[in-house]
């Protein structure tokens, strides 16, 4: 026999879990959240999880960012203390031609509400006495930070589970069939039945769209970063390129490599990334680097995230996105509206998946 939840989220990540918690503050119908390993097992884990906003473009994307960052200190106080930041984001320049592209991109962010600074090379070693002295200058916004994602995910979880939301966890879901205008999930440990159904498998999410015969156009983009030795607080911003968390470790890097799933990481972006890392911060020269880790990105096919309902079939919905971390509070949200209203507050017609037909 199988078991009945008005709402399955497939997806334990930071976007899965945004939307269970978000859900469960307006909703006691019973939400199951199913992760085929542990909930910080996929991308959510193995990020830099910057809260950035201010160089992301076209500017409408940079505002939707900016909405989600907003909501932050306001998490915070709801679940508890995530080790949100808000630093403030740096983003340096070395060559002096591209202040001008700096100036246009405060100039445009402006009149949105997102103020950027360009700061001249005296402004941005003042602030950040540690960067290299060959910058030409920065881009700066008070907007941006960072957060424990592991600290994230975990209040988030044990804020919905005291409103009643069920986890299932190891379980991996195999196929999804639609039966009499409800969802059956069929799972490693169970099947279950659902009306609502919420499709966040991260880099997964184009195979749990093909049990449907869907196509979620969601690729697989690698990233690896180094992970510095715990060093005295030195760093007082989130820098493009590397933070310092709170337990003193530095991470670094960013890289973008085409390897579909594989999780490996390879000497000669360690190499590049850590000489990246020096370039900015000479004085990491020094800092031994004690691990290296990859994820694999989300990666919409155009880059933006694709949230909403799926036309042509009821009460089925998708979030999946790049930036993830930053999006997550703004994407619980708006996905509940959908779910609960019916409507969102702030539209996100521009992210349906429809745009790909
Ligand atoms: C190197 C790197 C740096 C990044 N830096 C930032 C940053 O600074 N700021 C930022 O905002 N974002 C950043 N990101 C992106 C961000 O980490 C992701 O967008 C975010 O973690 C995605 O969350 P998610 O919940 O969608 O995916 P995930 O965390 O991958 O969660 C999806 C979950 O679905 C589960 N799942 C999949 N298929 C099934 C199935 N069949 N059955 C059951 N469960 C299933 C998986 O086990 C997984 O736990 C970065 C990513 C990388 C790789």
């Amino acid at each position: 026999m199988e078991t009945s939840y008005e709402t399955i989220v497939i997806g334990g990540g930071v976007v899965g879990n945004g939307i269970a918690y978000h859900l469960s503050e307006r909703y006691k119908e019973g939400v199951l959240v199913l992760d085929k390993k542990y909930p910080m097992s996929g991308t959510s884990g193995s990020t830099q999880a910057w809260v950035w906003v201010h160089n992301k473009t076209p500017s409408w994307y940079a505002e939707f960012n900016m909405y989600s960052a907003e909501l932050y200190p306001y998490l915070s106080k709801k679940i508890g203390d995530v080790e949100y930041k808000r630093t403030g984001g740096l983003s340096p320049f070395f060559n002096e031609s591209d202040r001008e592209k700096a100036k246009q991109l405060a100039e445009s962010y402006r009149k949105i509400g997102i103020k950027i600074k360009v700061l001249s090379r005296d402004e941005v070693l003042k602030k950040e006495p540690s960067i290299n002295p060959e910058v030409a200058g920065a881009t700066y916004s008070s907007i941006d930070g960072n957060v424990n994602p592991f600290r994230l995910i975990d209040m988030y979880m044990r804020a919905a589970k005291k409103n009643s939301v069920h986890y299932s966890t190891y379980n991996k879901v195999t196929a999804i069939q639609k039966y009499e205008g409800k969802y059956i999930v069929v799972s490693d440990m169970e099947t279950y039945v659902c009306k609502n159904l919420i499709l966040a498998g991260g880099t997964w999410t184009r195979e749990l769209g093909g049990m449907l015969g869907i196509n979620i156009p969601v690729n697989q983009l690698r990233g690896q970063i180094l992970v510095s030795e715990p060093l005295k607080p030195f760093l007082n911003y989130t820098i493009s390129g590397l933070r310092q968390a709170n337990n003193g470790e530095v991470l670094m890097g960013y890289s973008m490599e085409k390897a579909g799933f594989n999780r490996a990481t390879t000497l000669d972006v360690i190499q590049e990334t850590a000489n990246m890392a020096v370039h900015y911060v000479p004085s990491l020269r020094k800092a031994k680097v004690v691990r290296a880790f990859s994820g694999i990105r989300a990666m919409p096919e155009d880059g933006f995230p694709i949230l909403g309902k799926i036309p042509g079939f009821e009460n089925l919905f998708v979030a999946a996105t790049h930036s993830g971390v930053t999006l997550s509070p703004l994407i619980g949200t708006l996905m509940t509206e959908l779910l609960v209203d019916g409507e969102t507050s702030i539209p996100i017609d521009r992210y349906s998946i429809s745009r790909f037909n």
